[in-house]
């Protein structure tokens, strides 16, 4: 992918490529949005356009040309001057360590590359200790380099990062997210969903799927934000402190599995919205899972159209009902079992 790619999806990138033009880069970037995937392989347009050896040497508009040697090597995450930061992958953590390694390589005399980048993931998760380290790298940004933050949740980053960064917004796609995120799991609950086994059993089955995907969303933030908050607060804090975070660390538990319940009910009601779509004979462009069609005829195929949309008002209602802090447990299982299946 070049940058004219990049720039006909997300118009507000056109900033990158007349920065590079004028030779104004600027030393830090954030990049946010919902779509993770879309801002990484943005960013490493961007590394291979600042560091493309054929478009420099033939004068051509500010791109990459993706077959440079440069070009290459940032494809393929060996190049020698664009360094990569992820948190590390048990403790979703982005530890003091990783920063001061990248600060220490960004200040190297450079390899080859004409500007030296480094790429912070997620930056979102990086604790204080680290989150200080990395704003003295941008206060005093290494000569020749470029910094490049990433973020799904920016509103966890420190103002004063946030101040020191050009930011850029990703506007996404909501239904290629979407399928991302919650394809796989939807599949097992189509699957089941349109098996005509329509007794209570069935109903069991169906809603326990879901109930499985709600438990693993719960289970991994609490594994998530647990291990960001050992990192935050050192042991030895005093038992106030202690308490403290005990209490934060619940809330905001409680506050990211409401947002991703809210997204995996969201997922379900557009599912069944597919249903609906196709008893009405609507085009298969229209739907929101192509790819689980199979499954939306059968169950569309079964029921009459009504149905079906009292399917997506069932979703609609359970989610109200939710968000005004009803047991969770028994909203569940009172809404679910009005499905039509
Ligand atoms: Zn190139």
């Amino acid at each position: 992918m070049g940058l004219s790619d990049l720039i006909s999806k997300t118009p507000n990138l056109e900033i990158l490529r007349r920065s590079l033009e004028r030779q104004r880069v600027g030393h830090a970037y954030l990049f946010t949005g919902r779509d993770r995937t879309a801002m990484v392989s943005a960013s490493r347009t961007f590394a291979k356009a600042l560091n493309c050896i054929e478009h420099k040497s033939k004068d051509a508009e500010a791109d990459c040309c993706n077959q440079c040697h440069s070009c290459e090597r940032i494809q393929a995450d060996r190049h020698s001057d664009v360094h990569w930061v992820r948190p590390e992958s048990k403790t979703r953590v982005i530890k003091i360590q990783e920063i001061r390694q990248l600060t220490a390589r960004l200040q190297l005399k450079s390899n080859d590359a004409r500007c030296k980048v480094g790429i912070i993931v997620d930056a979102d998760r990086m604790p204080p200790q680290s989150a200080n380290a990395f704003l003295k790298t941008l206060e005093e940004p290494p000569s020749n380099s470029l910094m490049i933050l990433l973020s799904t949740q920016p509103d966890q980053l420190l103002d004063t990062i946030q101040s020191r960064c050009l930011h850029l917004h990703f506007h996404s796609d909501e239904a290629s997210v979407m399928r991302r995120e919650h394809q796989a799991w939807l599949e097992t609950f189509a699957q089941q969903a349109s098996v005509s086994d329509t007794g209570m059993l069935g109903r069991y089955k169906v809603m326990d799927i879901l109930l499985t995907q709600l438990a693993q969303a719960r289970q991994s933030i609490e594994e998530d934000l647990k291990a960001r908050s050992i990192e935050a607060f050192p042991k030895e804090a005093d038992p106030e402190i202690m308490k403290k975070r005990d209490d934060e660390l619940k809330a905001s538990i409680e506050s990211e599995y409401r947002r991703q319940r809210g997204a995996i009910l969201t997922s379900l009601e557009w599912w069944f919205r597919d249903t609906w779509l196709i008893a009405m004979n609507a085009e298969a462009r229209f739907l929101t899972f192509p790819d689980l069609q199979k499954n939306s005829h059968q169950l569309a195929d079964r029921l009459d159209a009504q149905y079906l949309r009292a399917n997506i008002q069932v979703i609609e209602t359970l989610q109200r009902v939710l968000n005004t802090n009803a047991q969770e447990a028994l909203a569940l299982e009172v809404n679910l079992l009005k499905l039509h299946l």
